[in-house]
């Protein structure tokens, strides 16, 4: 008979988490104020809140932490991350700051000035706000077909090559660079092919514009493209990401998550000139050069991380199981944004509790079923996080209600995706008597979804 799939590792280490009686469950919600963000993590059975700075350090980085070499300047472990970067991207230039927003507030406040148009794929929150606090613009040129949650495409993270054209051919006075989220985060973890990328160097060069790519996630996209286009299945994750990086000409990385770090970010890129004048941003706002925001010991780690992480036998063991959850979610036929992504799953929340209006947040509704249910903690991307809109102070319910299931690497074995599943169908099959869901009673005018106060209703 066949064998079975398995993980490419065995566990040395464990972290005991505890579960908790419903009773306990919605006395803590109760004090959170029906915030999951408010809730202390002893009180969560799962954690799937995200998958940033959440994954499970290997033993070779747990020992490269011990080689930290904590010098203020010419830290060799700078070296070792530098010389890893190098290889892996291709790029000649390295800074390395705390996480993945500081690389783009340093690297932003060299490039992106008051009026600038910034074209990308869904910019990231924390992209968008570095874009946004500068007076400048967000141009989002995502495919359209990204907000059909539906629709089983392959790519569905990918730029819009005809609306980056229009961008460029209308702004390119203003654009200083064009930035494209791999995977792309906000359309739900979904994959840009090497074509599109492609496609995107081949618009940029002919308008004289370098690409930056917002790599968080740069090495599931690779596994996508090793699995997906053709062409790709006999190439190494290492020869993909290579071949990636060769397309642009600077990278914002979050090394929180595909450099399977708790802390940590850098930028890299091929020119000098950016290098110069990020270096000049990197000093006051994250540190001297050969450490930006990073300990020795968290460079010698991610230097590792990356190398292990670019190695197909681990990216497949954590999309495999993203995709067994997603398989479960099908069998008790619960709509999710299709087909997975690289990272997490998210419910169309909308779809399921359709008996709660939206003024009553159905999303939120469900992230607070499933906690109540199993201890298991979302997190609702949808009209709360939307906030509401700048003029008219009115909610913004134009976009989805989707609530997010992010899957740590490394962290939860396939029983725990079984207990998440079976949570979820307990509550879909009683989602018709679910007919209510919540109001705001105290809410900040932006990003109040990390601290809103809501009361069931
Ligand atoms: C997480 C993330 C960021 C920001 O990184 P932090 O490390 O959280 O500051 C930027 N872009 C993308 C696509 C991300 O997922």
């Amino acid at each position: 008979m066949e064998l079975p799939f398995a993980e490419s590792w065995r566990i040395k280490m464990v972290e005991p988490i505890k579960k908790s009686t419903r009773e306990e469950r919605e006395q803590w919600m109760k004090e959170a104020d029906y915030n999951l963000f408010q809730l202390r993590s002893e009180q969560v059975y799962i954690d799937c809140l995200t998958d940033s700075g959440t994954g499970a350090m290997s033993d070779r980085q747990w020992a490269a932490v011990m080689m930290g070499d904590e010098s203020y300047a010419g830290s060799s472990s700078f070296f070792h991350l530098k010389e890893t970067i190098n290889k892996i991207t291709g790029f000649e230039y390295v800074i390395p700051t705390h996480q993945g927003r500081a690389a783009e507030n340093v690297l932003f406040s060299h490039l992106v000035k008051a009026g600038s148009i910034v074209p990308g794929n869904s910019h990231f929150d924390t992209t968008k706000g570095h874009i946004e606090s500068r007076k400048a613009t967000a141009l989002d040129c995502t495919i359209d077909e990204a907000k059909d949650t539906q629709l089983e495409i392959p790519f569905k993270g990918n730029v819009d090559p005809k609306k980056l054209e229009k961008a460029l051919a209308e702004h390119h006075e203003n654009v200083p660079f064009i930035i494209v989220t791999i995977t792309n985060n906000t359309a739900g973890g979904q994959p840009v092919s090497m074509q599109n990328l492609r496609e995107v160097r081949a618009i940029a060069d002919k308008y004289g514009k370098r690409v930056v790519l917002d790599s968080a996630r740069f090495a599931e996209n690779a596994y996508f493209i090793k699995t997906r286009e053709e062409g790709y299945a006999d190439k190494t994750i290492k020869e993909i990401a290579l071949e990636m990086f060769s397309l642009a000409d600077g990278m914002t990385m979050s090394a929180k998550k595909d450099g399977i770090v708790n802390m940590g970010g850098f930028i890299a890129t091929r020119h000098e000139d950016w290098y110069e004048g990020a270096k000049r941003f990197c000093i006051p706002f994250e540190g001297y050069l050969t450490y930006g925001g990073m300990n020795g010991r968290d460079m010698e780690a991610l230097a590792v991380g990356l190398d292990e992480n670019t190695e197909f036998d681990n990216l497949e063991t954590r999309i495999h199981q993203v995709e067994f959850l997603a398989g479960l979610l099908d069998e008790y036929g619960i709509p999710y944004q299709r087909p997975v992504g690289g990272h997490a799953i998210f419910v169309d929340a909308d779809k399921v509790l359709t008996k709660v209006p939206k003024e009553e947040f159905p999303a939120q509704t469900l992230a607070i079923e499933l906690y109540l249910e199993a201890g298991v903690r979302g997190c609702e991307i949808g009209y709360i996080l939307a906030d509401r809109d700048p003029v008219t102070r009115e909610n913004r319910f134009g976009g989805l209600d989707l609530l997010r299931l992010c899957i740590a690497r490394r962290v939860y074995t396939d029983n725990h995706m079984r207990v998440i599943a079976a949570a979820l169908k307990n509550v879909f099959d009683r989602r018709n008597e679910i007919t209510r869901g919540v109001e705001i009673v105290w809410e900040t005018e932006l990003m109040r979804h990390f601290t809103v106060k809501l009361r069931k209703l």
